[in-house]
């Protein structure tokens, strides 16, 4: 909201989010630590939601179906997110990986030194839910940011949930072009 986005200066480009192909990658971590957050996976739409937290109506299904010992339909993860310079695409994006990913980081950080002053090598096998990653540290150099695009990201805003008649239209089925009548979606 505000001004910024009237002139078209702060949303009028979505960052991207990180997709690894098979191989290496090479990136730039730029935040030191992540923003993390609870996310539902919806099967049927295969996409994923941040949960409301309060009376998630989801979380609410999953703790049902768990009283009544039933496999839940919903699944919970934890989700971490940082900006990253990808130097493949060449472009900053927004790479949001689970714990496994992310506790290798923090391995780095605690052993190598601060993730933000080294690149990193991200090696990606296997497909589906096979895929591994391997991080790989360089040697701590400056961050060289001529001729790159960073921008701030709020990522309470990136990550804010829907609200609880979205997420209620979303259990129904319903994809985010329906719901909003286009073609707008937040990967998570
Ligand atoms: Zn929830």
């Amino acid at each position: 909201m505000g001004w910024a986005e009237v002139i078209g200066e702060k949303t009028s480009e979505k960052i991207p989010y990180t997709k690894f192909e098979t191989g290496s990658t090479m990136i730039r971590v730029l935040d030191n630590e992540p923003y993390s957050y609870w996310s539902h996976w919806l099967n049927k739409q295969q996409t994923s939601v941040a949960c409301l937290k309060k009376d998630c109506p989801i979380c609410g299904v999953i703790a049902q179906m768990k009283a009544n010992k039933e496999t839940p339909i919903y699944t919970s993860s934890q989700r971490h997110a940082v900006r990253i310079w990808n130097y493949t695409t060449n472009q900053m994006e927004i790479m949001i990986q689970g714990k496994n990913f992310f506790s290798q980081l923090l391995t780095l950080h605690k052993e190598i030194g601060d993730i933000t002053t080294y690149d990193i090598k991200v090696v990606r096998k296997g497909q589906g839910t096979d895929t591994t990653y391997t991080l790989l540290p360089s040697a701590p150099k400056e961050f060289d940011t001529n001729d790159k695009t960073i921008v701030d990201v709020d990522m309470e805003k990136q990550f804010a949930p829907p609200t609880r008649e979205e997420m209620l239209l979303l259990m129904e089925g319903l994809t985010w072009a329906e719901i909003n009548g286009n073609e707008e979606t937040v990967e998570q």
